[in-house]
């Protein structure tokens, strides 16, 4: 979390409605209507079911002064029953058109951010069909009385992005779930008088009138949480990378002396995550360093605080150790995404515990005592929204719905569990289990089963009573090879 400036309110330009929506009730049909979800227990509404999602393309328009934008989703998609109806995730913004295969389609939205279509001829079952949905949305800038919302944030001259776990269905209709990742092209258009950026490789820039259009592709699967859009007075820093690893900044212009020299940062992180675990999973890699900020593992593009990379910010923040944090979600979490949201801990778990092992290499520090401190001082508080595998998603109440699942039983408590399994396998088959996961599950998705599966295959041994002693417990096991640690209170 980050804290937000106080800011002077602007106007917001309201754009005309445009009129190719055709809201009404379905049209009885053959096949069955797709469910709301993918079936994540934490999560029921986020993704559909009825289809998979091979490839789409999100074309966002904003308004001179950013206080608007129009948006269109274009999903190919193939069916995987006998669709009269499917949904997309949609929470907020105004549908002006639903097309699919290129006609006109009846729709409606539920107050639960589902877009129900319903073609005139359903879709058969192992076919492709093509669906656009246009929208038109306000960006209105955060004030402290309204801070920033999940989904696309904008101050003054700037925009960036923040989905995590679920704010891309508020910027425009996707299916909002990791496990219906896809490959994704972004054409992002913005007043020429500003930069823009989004994950992926630029393959295109356009000028026309008072605005550009840049075109970006991410040729491997990317889940909607981690899309990252940005707009804003940056410039576009061009790096290389070990073995010829593209690496691109996105730098406030004003700032760039200032910040240049801290980016290194993420080519060391990269550095430090490939001798554990091999190559790094994408084709490009860096930053878009904003004056907002935020830090989160947008793929191929993490966001960062402007104010965090600065050479002062960078030392009283600890920042090269969240640049670490980040760099390794582009392994665990990116590469490597949950089937549900109970998977969290295959992410944040990773995440906090190479962030360890950095911290522990960089400044002389054990990571024995670190892991003895989180065991026993936060012990048992780790588990208060549920087992660290199977959070409650009925204890995220409040201001912290909206984050579901993301707590310590998935940060400290993976890491933990991650720890308790080193200890009983030992460094090498520990480095060998994480090298196979991170190479057999590559641009995919995968479990906590999954885990436990490979884990014990290169083990060649059953992990699955350690590993699930840990992951589905309301209370920590005692730590293997350390029995004098005592759990602190619950
Ligand atoms: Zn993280």
């Amino acid at each position: 979390m980050f804290t937000r400036p106080v800011v002077a309110t602007v106007a917001l330009t309201t754009l005309a409605a445009v009129g190719l929506a055709v809201p009404s009730s379905a049209a009885p049909s053959s096949g069955t209507a797709g469910s709301i979800g993918v079936g994540d227990k934490v999560w029921p509404e986020l993704g559909n079911g009825g289809y998979d999602v091979l490839d789409q393309r999100l074309d966002l328009r904003f308004a001179k002064g950013l206080a608007s934008y129009t948006a269109s989703t274009t999903l190919t998609a193939r069916a995987t029953q006998n669709l009269s109806s499917f949904d997309l995730d949609l929470l907020g913004p105004k549908v002006t058109g639903v097309r699919v295969n290129g006609v006109p389609t009846t729709w409606k939205t539920t107050p639960q951010g589902e877009l129900v279509i319903t073609p005139a001829k359903s879709l058969r079952k192992h076919l492709r069909f093509v669906v656009r949905v246009d929208v038109r949305n306000n960006l209105p800038q955060a004030t402290e009385k309204d801070p920033f919302p999940p989904g696309l944030q904008r101050y003054g001259g700037w925009v960036q992005t923040v989905n995590q776990p679920s704010g891309a269905r508020r910027i425009m209709a996707v299916s909002d779930h990791p496990a219906q990742k896809a490959p994704t092209t972004f054409s992002v258009t913005a007043p020429a008088t500003l930069n823009s950026i989004a994950n992926g490789k630029l393959i295109s820039v356009r000028k026309h009138g008072d605005a550009t259009t840049r075109v970006f592709r991410e040729g491997r699967k990317i889940a909607t949480e981690l899309i990252q859009i940005g707009v804003g007075p940056f410039t576009v820093l061009h790096r290389t990378g070990p073995h010829g690893l593209p690496l691109r900044y996105a730098v406030p212009t004003a700032q760039l002396k200032e910040i240049e020299p801290q980016l290194a940062s993420f080519d060391r992180s990269i550095r430090f995550m490939e001798q554990r675990l091999g190559r790094f999973p994408g084709t490009e890699a860096g930053a878009y360093v904003s004056a907002l900020g935020g830090e989160l593992e947008t793929q191929g593009l993490t966001l960062m605080a402007a104010d965090a990379m600065t050479k002062e910010g960078f030392e009283n923040n600890g920042t090269a150790g969240v640049v670490l944090h980040e760099v390794s979600h582009e392994w665990f979490g990116n590469s490597v995404s949950p089937r549900r949201w109970a998977d969290l801990w295959l992410n944040e778990g990773h995440a906090v515990f190479y962030t360890n092992q950095w911290s522990a290499a960089q400044h002389g520090w054990s990571v024995e005592k670190s892991m003895r401190h989180t065991y026993e001082e936060a012990g048992n508080d780790l588990l208060v929204n549920g087992p660290i595998a199977n959070p409650d998603p009925s204890t995220w109440k409040g201001d912290a719905a909206p984050i579901r699942p993301y707590s310590s039983a998935a940060y400290q408590g993976g890491a933990l569990t991650l720890y308790a399994l080193q200890q009983t396998v030992g460094a090498k088959t520990f480095e060998a289990i994480e090298r196979a996961w991170v190479h057999r599950y590559a641009n995919s998705n995968a479990g906590t089963e999954d885990f436990i599966r490979l884990a014990s295959t290169v083990a060649g041994r059953d992990l699955g009573p350690l590993l699930r002693s840990w992951l589905y417990s309301k209370t920590l096991p005692a730590m293997p090879g350390h029995p004098d640690w005592k759990v602190g209170p619950a």
